[in-house]
């Protein structure tokens, strides 16, 4: 049963409310996380809570409980010089920034125009409500070691990092 110190092995998809699929996994290649530790979002991880192996459910999750509302403070216009002089900008970089909050976020650069670079904190797949179809295919007691790392690791426990 999926419980806090859990590693749990999950097939499942995900779309959004148009029914665009965002993401998948199957059996064969299941999503492997340990239950308690924060590593899926939140609504996910606890509508999960007490499911065995072989359950199917469909899992609602609203933008608070899965990656965020939209920010619109976290999309912004800055400049070339903020970034190293040899740094090579380009659509799609990603970097970690605390922009006065006391909170880092993971902006990404979306557009690049001339010396102004508009880059946005907010997650991808943030203001949108999560539909996942999941079932789930392993559920063992973590290892020692996953529990002190905070995450799962392969088939087993297996230590491949
Ligand atoms: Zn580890």
């Amino acid at each position: 049963m999926i419980k806090d110190q859990t590693v749990v092995s999950l097939s499942y998809s995900l779309k959004n409310s148009e029914g665009e699929e965002l993401g998948r996994a199957d059996a064969a290649q299941p999503l492997s996380y340990l239950h308690g530790s924060g590593q899926i979002v939140p609504g996910l991880e606890q509508a999960l809570e007490g499911l065995k192996v072989g359950d199917k459910k469909d899992i609602t999750v609203s933008p608070k409980e899965g990656y965020g509302e939209t920010i619109s403070n976290l999309k912004m216009k800055v400049e070339r010089k903020l970034f190293p002089p040899d740094a090579d900008i380009q659509p799609g970089m990603q970097f970690r920034a605390d922009i006065g909050s006391g909170k880092e976020h993971t902006f990404t650069v979306m557009t690049v125009e001339g010396d102004d670079i508009n880059i946005d904190g907010n997650h991808p797949l943030s203001g949108q409500t999560l539909h996942f179809s999941v079932e789930v295919v392993e559920v063992r007691e973590a290892t020692k070691e996953e529990l002190e790392h905070g995450h799962a690791h392969g088939p087993g426990g297996a230590h491949n990092h």
